[in-house]
């Protein structure tokens, strides 16, 4: 008889991670199954030439597009997922978010919970996370039962001679929430050593609050923890009535092996969730497990999101530039109706990362600022919401390969987001002060393989012929399985998942704790 668990966690992220952290203290029998391998600590993952050019941490996975163009995703198979490598900014969605919000491109449709509903495990996620900030500071944010456990991390000079730009120009600039291990008032206590590797590289020292550091590796001395690393679940077994998961059948050191739970969690990240479900097709559910209503895979978003270098002849010595938020265009302005977005301070750039990145636009660029681009950049972040629609979606074929078919939403709304970002700009004296006539802005629209912001593949809803799971995360039709990552966003807002994904897992492991009593 193979060994039975009370609970299988797939994939050790922002959601499988935080949901193994919520309930490995309650002494339940928890598997958690990751694909990928601890990420190794070691030099490279500071180098931008390994990290961008050589795409050292990228998944070797190769999906297709809606015309069977093969692509590499940026996705990485590791304990803690796609965590190690992100930028850490850990921002609540808007309480908007969850209601009706009308786009140019359509309606961001309700969530069947409120923001209400998510505030205190939003804190709570923020308090086990670490994160930096200051609430009260942005005046599109909900309300908070509780203020960050850290304050605000400080600006550099230039950042914060931008923060001031910002304001005398009328605008409302804010300290971003930061998810990293750090005590500036004792320094001698901080692991961060504030560095420009964190947005997009693995962090070396562990400083980053990301959901290895922060949940994983602290459960897993536990008696009742068992991690297995390099083993991929291919597909999920039920029993002959289709209503319970009885075998997920995992891939591991080139055997197939088979292990048993009450409760299965599928926390594989938005893509990889679906093509599990997908691939556990059988006679009761011959759309795929849960499939019922044939939305698992659909309403795939990933932000309308783009980078924004602007170079000037003014050095810009920031190290750690993730510090400032900026949220005057979340709702739109005063001459558009639709929501525009948001903007954020995006990890310093260098030379080296932006050849890997954009070879073609970076040929364009004079000599004098990309041969150090790291002393002239600003690097900004600008996102929009994309809407979910029923054809962006992953398919599986019967290789086992993900197909995503994907066509963006809310272009114009992206459009007006950057032309803020050139108004605020040249607003606010960067053109007049810091940037001479050389200036320009490099920008960079993410493709399809950029899918860092992934979500929506099974959302979550009151009625199961348009959702496949319920408002606790549980599939409509399958009575002991659960998605517990950005799968069950029905929209995405404007600002970044991973802390709504956190939050949720959080959510979702206190409904498992009664349920398992
Ligand atoms: C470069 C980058 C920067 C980012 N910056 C930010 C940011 O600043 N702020 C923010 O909020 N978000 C950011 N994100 C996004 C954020 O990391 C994700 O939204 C979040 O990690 C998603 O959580 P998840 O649990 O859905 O998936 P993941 O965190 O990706 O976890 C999925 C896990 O499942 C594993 N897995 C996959 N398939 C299988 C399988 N078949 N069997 C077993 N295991 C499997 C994976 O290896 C992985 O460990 C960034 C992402 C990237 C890549």
């Amino acid at each position: 008889m193979p060994e039975r668990y009370d609970i299988i966690i797939i994939g050790t992220g922002a959601g499988g991670g935080t949901l193994a952290h919520a309930l490995a203290p309650s002494g339940k029998k928890i598997l958690l199954l990751e694909r990928g391998n601890f990420l190794p600590r070691e030099m490279g993952n500071w180098d931008p030439e390994a990290v961008f050019v050589d795409g050292k941490y990228i998944s070797a996975d190769t999906w297709y597009d809606a015309d069977g163009s093969s692509f590499q995703p940026q996705v990485h198979y590791f304990v803690g997922g796609a965590t190690k490598m992100y930028g850490a900014a850990l921002y609540r969605l808007r309480p908007q978010d969850f209601g009706d919000i009308r786009h140019v491109d359509g309606i961001s449709p309700a969530w069947p919970l409120t923001y209400d509903d998510f505030e205190p495990w939003y804190s709570e996620a923020e308090w086990l996370y670490q994160v930096h900030g200051h609430h009260g500071d942005d005046p599109t944010e909900g309300h908070w039962s509780k203020q960050y456990p850290w304050p605000a991390v400080s600006h550099e000079p230039r950042i914060q001679q931008l923060f001031d730009d910002l304001e005398k120009g009328g605008y409302h600039p804010f300290h971003a929430p930061c998810g990293i291990l750090l005590d500036e008032a004792d320094r001698p206590r901080s692991t961060c050593i504030k560095c420009t590797w964190c947005d997009g590289y693995p962090c070396l020292v562990h400083a980053k609050s990301d959901a290895e550091v922060i949940a994983v590796r602290p459960i897993l001395d536990l008696p009742n923890v068992t991690l297995l690393v390099n083993a991929e679940v291919t597909n999920l077994e039920s029993d002959a009535a289709g209503r319970t998961v009885t075998g997920v059948v995992v891939s591991r050191g080139g055997n197939e092996e088979t292990y048993e739970a009450d409760v299965v969690a599928v926390s594989a990240g938005a893509a990889n969730s679906a093509k599990i479900l997908l691939r556990s097709a059988n006679d009761q559910h011959p759309n795929g497990l849960a499939n019922g209503s044939d939305q698992v895979g659909r309403n795939y978003m990933f932000h309308n999101s783009k980078a924004v270098v602007a170079l000037s002849k003014e050095l810009n010595e920031t190290l750690y530039q993730k510090t400032l938020g900026l949220n005057d265009f979340y709702f739109g302005s005063d001459d558009y109706e639709f929501p525009i977005g948001n903007i954020q301070m995006v990890g310093k750039s260098n030379a080296q990362a932006m050849k890997g990145e954009e070879p073609k636009l970076t040929k364009l660029a004079p000599h004098w600022s990309l041969a150090d681009t790291a002393e002239h950049a600003v690097d900004f972040w600008l996102t929009t919401e994309d809407l979910p629609t029923p054809d962006n979606r992953v398919t599986v074929d019967g290789d086992g390969n993900v197909h995503l078919a994907y066509s963006s939403t809310n272009d114009d709304e992206a459009d007006r987001l950057y032309q803020e970002l050139k108004t605020i700009m040249n607003h606010v004296g960067l053109a007049q002060h810091h940037v001479l006539d050389k200036n320009f802005y490099m920008d960079m629209n993410i493709a399809v393989a950029g899918c860092a912001h992934q979500a929506g593949t099974c959302r979550f809803g009151a009625d199961p012929a348009t959702s496949v799971l319920d408002a606790d995360c549980k599939a409509h039709e399958v009575d002991n399985l659960y998605v517990v990552d950005t799968s069950f966003f029905p929209s995405i807002g404007a600002v970044n998942p991973a802390l709504t994904a956190m939050a949720n897992a959080l959510r979702v492991g206190d409904h498992l704790l009664q349920r398992m009593k």
